[in-house]
């Protein structure tokens, strides 16, 4: 339902949670949160996830903190496959944790994928449609490929209507997203970059945005913005100016 991706040099933690309680008006049932943690060297992703409102996630984060990150995405639920409780809530993790992911919408084919994931192995755990997502960019970047072009390959296998942000816990540098039949929305900072599934996520520090056009990838650093179609053949989005009110 909501969505928000960061990479900056601020707290992404701050950053995604605000940017949640800025899409809450769009309704939600649960709300998670994904942090890239390089602490410890090689990143490990931190993440917690529940049922309910974001008062339920912050309250859990304030009894068990996260590491400090500054890479990291952020969502609120609105169940389509799978009731809304904590398993089901996103992020969404792959067999060895690398990759995290949220989701709008719906992955049509994902009882296929998933099938063909269990046969090769791998353990799903939750009843959504899109865990698979998280398993299959996992399965791509482990094979040595970025998650920008695990992303384009993953997206030419969807079906159905999605947004996608994924994050590579062997990879703070980027958070890459993903669209089809479903918004998604780039603010451009200076030494930071967001995703959002609507300006809102990211009005508090930035106005420029960059619309992606249908069957887009974005890669966001906190230098930069690259957009390409799933084929990685290079694309520009559509730039404007967010000139409302932020009181509205
Ligand atoms: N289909 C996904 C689920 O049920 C995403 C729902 C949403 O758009 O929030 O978990």
């Amino acid at each position: 339902c909501g969505i928000v991706g960061y990479v900056g040099e601020k707290q992404a933690q701050d950053v995604v949670i605000e940017g949640l309680r800025r899409l809450e008006y769009r309704g939600y049932d649960s709300a998670g949160i994904a942090l890239v943690d390089t602490a410890a060297g090689a990143g490990t992703i931190a993440s917690d996830k529940r049922a309910g409102k974001l008062a339920n996630l912050e309250k859990a984060i304030g009894e068990a903190p996260l590491p400090p990150a500054t890479t990291g995405i952020g969502h609120t639920r609105w169940a389509t496959h799978g009731a809304p409780n904590d398993v089901n809530a996103h992020p969404h993790l792959g067999q060895v944790r690398r990759v995290a992911v949220v989701h709008n919408g719906i992955l049509e084919n994902f009882a296929v994928l998933r099938a063909e994931l269990e046969a090769a192995g791998h353990e799903l755990t939750s009843e959504t449609d899109t865990e698979v997502a998280a398993h299959l960019l996992e399965n791509e970047v482990r094979a040595g490929a970025d998650l920008t072009t695990a992303m384009q390959r993953v997206c030419q296998r969807l079906e159905g209507a999605f947004t996608l942000v994924a994050v590579d816990a062997e990879d703070p540098s980027r958070v890459v997203a993903a669209r089809r039949n479903s918004p998604l929305v780039v603010g451009l900072g200076e030494g930071e970059n967001f995703i959002g599934s609507d300006v809102a996520a990211f009005i508090e520090h930035t106005r420029e945005a960059l619309e992606l056009g249908q069957d887009e990838v974005v890669t966001i650093t906190r230098e930069g913005v690259e957009v390409t179609g799933f084929d990685g053949s290079p694309a520009e989005g559509k730039r404007y100016h967010v000139d409302w009110d932020l009181s509205a």
